[in-house]
């Protein structure tokens, strides 16, 4: 029912969750992600004005009936352009859309009496529909307030997933930093041994092109927004060495010829994975034949 609501609705737009709600604010909404918002609040049926770089003499005009200010600027500017935002009205909902949490939480809370919430968005610029991608959120303050920002979202399809600033960017570390510099690492390698794309890609079946596809998207997008989530936690330099030394471990025993060493090591994994293991395997042949039928129906 939400997937056919989804498509129906996409054209025409979405209902309103909040009809009486102000204007929507986004700042830095002329960006990638700050579009996407942009447009799917106008879809909504909300006014969203768009506080820009050259658009700080008329912040405080932009933000004078906003009922909810979104901040999605380059992560490195976040907390700065927090601190700049003139005096929201008191019933305004603060809220950001940036990759690591804990500061954009401290500032949003620190600058704003009102409503506040963190919310992540697990998810790039390119994707077709929010139908079930995921967007963490972090409570800030007076939920009650904001709770038709998550409505209206949900609307659209997404998957709301309740955090803290500091589960958030322990959890990111695993599942963005580390995944984004394996796949730089990896690329890295590809470039280096001078490997032949095209031909990758003819020897490779599906679940291959998957995995290739998951690399090579990377090498679409922008530089600084991976460095910034790569090294958001200081911590992370620290985990990635801590992999090298299980890469290193592993290849030590295909050095020595270890082969029963090294099927004892995967069965450890494979066991400390559990049915895990299985529930992967099954997801990865769904995804791939969903999308092999959306190509050939
Ligand atoms: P972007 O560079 O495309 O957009 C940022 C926008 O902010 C630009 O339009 C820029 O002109 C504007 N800007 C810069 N400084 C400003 C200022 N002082 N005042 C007002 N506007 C200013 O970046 P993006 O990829 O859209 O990322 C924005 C935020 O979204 C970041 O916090 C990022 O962590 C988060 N995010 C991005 C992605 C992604 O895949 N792109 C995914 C999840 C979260």
């Amino acid at each position: 029912a939400m997937r056919e609501s989804y498509s129906s609705e996409n054209d025409a737009g979405f209902k309103t969750i909040k009809p009486t709600a102000g204007d929507i604010v986004v700042v830095g909404g002329r960006g990638k992600l700050g579009a996407l918002f942009v447009k799917m609040f106008r879809l909504s049926g909300y006014k969203v004005l768009v506080l820009g770089r050259d658009d700080w003499h008329r912040a405080e005009e932009l933000v004078g009936n906003a009922s909810l200010v979104v901040v999605s600027v380059p992560i490195d500017r976040t907390v700065e352009t927090i601190e700049r935002l003139p005096k929201l009205p008191a019933d305004c909902t603060l809220a950001d859309l940036t990759s690591v949490k804990q500061p954009a939480m401290k500032a949003m809370l620190a600058s704003h009496n009102g409503p506040v919430v963190g919310l992540h968005p697990m998810f790039g610029p390119d994707i077709a529909s929010f139908a079930k991608q995921v967007i963490i959120f972090c409570e800030g303050r007076s939920s009650e307030q904001y709770s038709w920002v998550l409505e209206q979202m949900k609307l659209w399809g997404s998957n709301l997933v309740e955090s803290n600033g500091q589960e958030h960017d322990e959890t990111m570390s695993l599942v963005q930093a580390l995944r984004h510099f394996t796949s730089f690492a990896y690329g890295m390698h590809l470039q280096s041994e001078n490997a032949d794309l095209k031909r990758l890609l003819a020897f490779s079946s599906p679940i291959y092109r998957l995995e290739l596809a998951m690399v090579g998207r990377l090498f679409a997008q922008d530089p600084e927004l991976y460095v910034e989530i790569i090294t958001a936690a200081p911590e992370n330099v620290k985990m990635f060495k801590r992999y090298l030394s299980n890469f290193g471990e592993a290849l030590e025993l295909l050095e020595q010829g270890d082969s029963d060493a090294f099927v004892k090591r995967f069965r450890e994994v494979s066991d400390w994975f559990g049915h895990f293991a299985t529930q992967f395997q099954a997801e990865s042949r769904d995804l791939l034949l969903a999308a092999h039928d959306r190509v050939t129906h």
